[in-house]
């Protein structure tokens, strides 16, 4: 029988440190360090993510700003937004609010937020230094996942792991990310063969497809480290992950629930990166902040 890693209490700690270290950047900087947030349109749950980021910035001791625009922003009034916010000193991250309007070419709003204020990672550039192995701003869900493994003190070493799911948000930087920490890694997708088969093979498997309890128990190898980052409705209203959880704890030795597990540390880490960014843009060595 498995443990549950406990996202909550990773979370809660990380956001501990991350308090301190911003206390004492609005010390050192005689201002917070700010977060602005980008929402476009009136979608009920992004406006509840931006305001659980806002206020997880201000009980942090952060600023967290949110700007709402109409569903009918053009693309070049936004654009203008997220620019004149590169352009401010007092801000040092900036997040869009995906998705955006179908009318707005999500691409050239991402590339137009200053990479040194990315803090989702998104840019290009923050992309490129992921891939090359250079210092930059990392997406906050497959951060959080590592944190969670190395709290759980994962061996990645050598080890096999297997990520299921290939977006630009989570699967190809988490896949890096563990590239990065020299696991041996296989990325699936939808028309990947045989992927029981090829999890079952996982020393790390890693579920982000969006299917509610796709990865079934004799789909994990016993002993492995499964992180569930799925987010699913089940058919009693309940949230769900990809992961059949109770039967991947009696086989593995760490999985992650849902809810509970992956989805604290992404705010969490959002913080982490906001405070990196605001060190880093001024010269100041970073806080530590390793947990
Ligand atoms: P996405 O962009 O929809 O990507 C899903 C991936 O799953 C795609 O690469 C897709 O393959 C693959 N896939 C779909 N069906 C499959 C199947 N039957 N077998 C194998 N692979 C399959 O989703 P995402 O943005 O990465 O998010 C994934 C999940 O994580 C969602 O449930 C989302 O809600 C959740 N999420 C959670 C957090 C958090 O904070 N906990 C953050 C972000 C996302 P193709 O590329 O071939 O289509």
């Amino acid at each position: 029988m498995g443990q549950a890693i406990d996202g909550k209490a990773v979370a809660a700690a990380l956001r501990r440190r991350v308090a301190a270290a911003a206390a004492d950047f609005a010390a050192r900087a005689g201002r917070p360090a700010g977060l602005d947030v980008v929402l476009v349109g009136d979608d009920p749950a992004s406006q509840v993510y931006v305001r659980n980021k806002a206020r997880a910035c201000e009980e942090a001791g952060m600023r967290g700003e949110v700007h709402r625009l109409p569903a009918d922003t053009t693309q070049a009034e936004l654009v203008a937004l997220v620019r004149a916010l590169g352009a401010r000193e007092d801000v040092d991250g900036i997040l869009v609010q995906l998705p955006l309007p179908k009318h707005v070419d999500e691409a050239a709003v991402l590339d137009a937020v200053d990479p040194r204020k990315d803090v989702d990672g998104f840019h290009p550039l923050n992309g490129g230094a992921l891939l090359s192995g250079a210092p930059g701003l990392v997406p906050c869900t497959p951060l959080g996942c590592m944190r969670l493994l190395d709290h759980a003190g994962v061996a990645l070493e050598g080890a096999r792991a297997v990520v299921i799911g290939r977006s630009n948000i989570v699967g190809k930087p988490m896949a890096l990310l563990l590239l990065q920490r020299n696991a041996t890694v296989t990325v699936a997708h939808s028309r990947t063969r045989d992927l029981a088969k090829l999890c079952a093979e996982a020393d790390v498997l890693v579920a982000a497809v969006g299917r509610a309890r796709m990865v079934r128990g004799d789909w994990v190898k016993p002993g492995a480290a499964v992180i569930d980052v799925g987010i699913n409705r089940g058919a009693d209203g309940k949230l769900v992950g990809d992961v059949a959880y109770d039967e991947a704890l009696a086989r593995a030795a760490w999985v992650t629930p849902v809810p509970g597990g992956v989805g604290p540390m992404t705010i969490a880490c959002l913080l982490e990166n906001t405070l990196r960014a605001a060190w880093r843009r001024r010269g100041l060595p970073p806080g530590d902040l390793s947990l």
